[in-house]
């Protein structure tokens, strides 16, 4: 238990000119008010007032509210008066108390009215004297971090309204320390279940996160001392179980990467280093699109300001950075807090007045509403600012997470219109779907019966709904040709070990396979063949002795497949699949990529394994769905590989001879050239399209630094759309 003599020497140590007197008058006023009641927990009341006043002095707040921590409950719970308070401490104190005595007045309830007015005597007394919320808000981290003393149905009820207006107003206030604590423990108490499989889960990764962490710190570390990019902080953390939760949701995913949960945090000295910093960490990792955020620039509206960008890692997985200074830092965790400190009365400074205008102005604008719906409705728009808010062609107003799109708007209309939509129109304006939806917008939705989701939705939906909804009849379809292909690997394969492939499927030995693999039935294990998570090879070797099994040599079978693919694509090079031998697998004609380039593989719908090479820009778009992502790998072929078919596009000056110098230099590292063409460019320069065929990765390298090195050549690049 916190004593009295601690929290005053907490408050002696920020401001060694506070009224530690009259803290101790108010600890002894309260000892005795309270004396004799007792917390849920079986200890002395006067706990609570002492850890809430220990808490705004941890906030480095002013003796005036420290003092009304110590006595924000004797009014509400004991005989005192307010008028006995302002008698023995004086004016503000005494307001503040009161504030926060009006505040706690009305219970909250599900009734809109009451929420309604309990928000506008919170938004009042905020603009009045912002201690008072101050300490509401320490009264309120108290209460929760002692939730668990109570029965569960209050326990639920409070963690709820936390969750629902305390949190947003911390986080309003830029206060994202105390926001994240008030969300966790909600978390905790509203779902338990899911709150204690969660933490078990990210509990069980720990151990591999922290190594995931150290190897991308490291990392980052040397290649920042590198460019000369000083840091003052390069952290790496396990985010928040109910950020996680948030996270899971909206992507409808289960906690399988380990990369959904950690996040880096670099903190520089000056808004220049953020930016550097930014900068080197897009040289070594990739940026995924759409996910750079300057809030430097523009901070949000709480004042929230940092750089945020979501990067692949050298495994090819996506994860968070957060760059930001010290100071951003210090005022992100402790938002108006950090303004506020132990300056003596009243508010003054400029940056404490972008949170009273906020305040005023929503005020002001919503002193004329008296409908408690709509009054709880606008302020919304206030308190989530990550929201905006649309109205439907009627006027009927529905609010989307920010980023939403017309196929967010029309799924949250009605699931049929969602699967059904084929255009939007705009403030009358008929716009595509994936156009992204601002305050405001009065959309329509313009529908086809009949017409189903694209799989290309998924790519820019905001909302998990949409997401879910998309998915859910996507994979429906794809399970249905997943299952199909699978069966016809898995019938071939059969065949060629003379096997029939009807008796086979209808064995007791796949069945019992399927549910040594883990697949509840023979079908889902026909799906996983399909999908190329598992070779019907491997499935047939592991279920029937090795004696049954007479391998045919490979006429008419899968890796003939194969191989004709490959042959059309260009290539006769063999890449592997992990942990299969038998699934048809091509290169993706968007990068062609050659012989040791980095790739990854994709399983595509009922034609095989696409190979992209990792830079591909089409790899990203495909990352929504790491379930259908391959680990693959050039297989080990001589040097007698048939070559990989490569244009260049070279811009030079327009000079004689210039065409058969080119020509020289290239064949001169034995290099095949298959055609070659010039066109003027104009402006004394023309464009050359050069086709040769290259054995590997390397030998492209050499074959660009050759052209390069020739005299006039003012630019060389790989071709990679036909
Ligand atoms: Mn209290």
């Amino acid at each position: 238990m916190i004593r009295i003599d601690t929290l005053l020497e907490k408050v002696r140590r920020y401001s060694p000119d506070a009224d530690l007197e009259l803290l101790r008058r108010a600890y002894v006023f309260s000892a005795f008010a309270h004396k004799g009641q007792v917390r849920h927990s079986g200890e002395p009341y006067l706990i609570h007032p002492l850890e809430v006043a220990d808490c705004l002095a941890g906030m480095k707040l002013d003796v005036v509210a420290v003092a009304a921590g110590l006595l924000h409950d004797v009014v509400e719970d004991t005989l005192t008066t307010p008028e006995r308070i302002h008698e023995l401490f004086g004016p503000e104190i005494a307001h503040v108390v009161e504030g926060v005595t009006k505040i706690g007045a009305i219970p909250f309830s599900s009734s809109e009215e009451r929420q309604a007015e309990n928000f506008r005597k919170m938004l009042l007394a905020m603009v009045d004297d912002i201690r008072v919320i101050l300490v509401k808000l320490a009264d309120r981290l108290h209460n929760m971090r002692t939730l668990h003393y109570l029965d569960e149905e209050r326990r639920a009820a409070i963690a709820q309204e936390t969750l629902d207006i305390y949190a947003p107003i911390a986080n309003r206030l830029g206060m994202s320390k105390l926001k994240n604590e008030l969300e966790e423990l909600s978390f905790k108490f509203i779902e338990p279940l899911a709150y204690a499989a969660l933490r078990s889960k990210v509990e069980g990764r720990r151990a591999f996160a922290e190594g995931v962490i150290e190897e991308l710190t490291t990392n980052i570390r040397a290649k920042l001392e590198e460019a000369q990019v000083p840091v003052i902080r390069l952290d790496g953390r396990i985010k928040r179980l109910y950020s996680i939760h948030q996270k899971l949701k909206r992507q409808q995913i289960d906690l399988d990467r380990v990369y959904d949960f950690v996040a880096l945090r670099v903190t520089t000295h000056s808004v220049n280093d953020c930016y550097a910093a930014l900068g080197v960490i897009h040289q070594t990792w990739s940026p995924v699109p759409g996910r750079i955020k300057d809030f430097i620039a523009m901070p949000r509206p709480n004042g929230y300001q940092s750089l945020h960008t979501s990067v692949i890692s050298e495994h090819g997985l996506p994860f968070e950075v957060q760059i930001r200074t010290d100071e951003m830092h210090r005022r992100a965790e402790e938002g108006i807090a950090a303004h506020w400190k132990y300056k003596e009365g009243r508010v003054g400074d400029q940056s404490d007045e972008r949170y009273f205008q906020w305040m005023r102005q929503l005020l002001e604008s919503q002193e004329e509403v008296r409908d408690p719906g709509e009054f709880l409705r606008n302020l919304k728009v206030d308190l989530y600012p990550e929201e905006v808010y649309i109205f439907t062609p009627k006027g009927e107003v529905r609010s989307l997470p920010r980023g939403a799109t017309a196929v967010d708007f029309a799924y949250s209309v009605h699931t049929d219109i969602g699967h059904q939509c084929v255009s939007a129109r705009i403030n009358g304006k008929m716009v595509p779907l994936r156009t992204r939806l601002e305050n405001g917008d009065i959309v329509g939705i313009i529908t086809q019966a009949g017409h189903k989701p694209s799989r290309d939705w998924l790519t820019f939906v905001a909302t998990s709904r949409a997401r879910s909804k998309i998915k859910h009849v996507l994979q429906g379809e794809e399970r249905a040709r997943s299952i199909e292909l699978g069966r016809r690997l898995f019938e071939k394969q059969a065949r060629r070990f003379g096997l029939n492939p009807k008796t086979v499927l209808d064995s007791a030995e796949l069945v019992a396979f399927a549910a040594e693999y883990g697949a509840s039935n023979v079908e889902e294990l026909l799906a996983h063949v399909g999908y190329g998570r598992l070779s019907a090879r491997t499935v047939l070797q592991k279920s029937f002795p090795a004696g049954l099994l007479k391998e045919k040599p490979p006429d008419s079978g899968v890796v003939s497949v194969v191989k004709r693919v490959l042959r059309t694509g260009g290539a006769a090079d063999r890449i592997k699949v992990r942990g299969t031998d038998d699934v048809m697998v091509f290169r993706a004609k968007c990068c062609n990529p050659i012989r040791g380039e980095r790739i990854v593989g994709y399983v595509t719908r009922g034609k095989g394994v696409s190979v992209h090479a990792a830079s591909c820009s089409n790899v990203l778009n495909l990352m929504f769905d790491p379930e259908r992502r391959v680990e693959v790998e050039w297989d080990s072929v001589g040097r007698d590989a048939i070559p990989y078919v490569v244009r260049i596009t070279m811009q030079v000056e327009d000079r004689q001879g210039m065409l058969a110098e080119i020509s020289a230099r290239v064949s001169d590292i034995n290099t095949n050239i298959t055609n070659m063409e010039a066109r003027s460019a104009g402006d004394l320069q023309a464009r050359i399209d050069m086709t040769v065929e290259i054995k590997d990765v390397k030998h492209l390298e050499k074959v660009i630094k050759s052209i390069k090195a020739v005299d006039g050549v003012l630019g060389v690049e790989r071709t990679l759309r036909a």
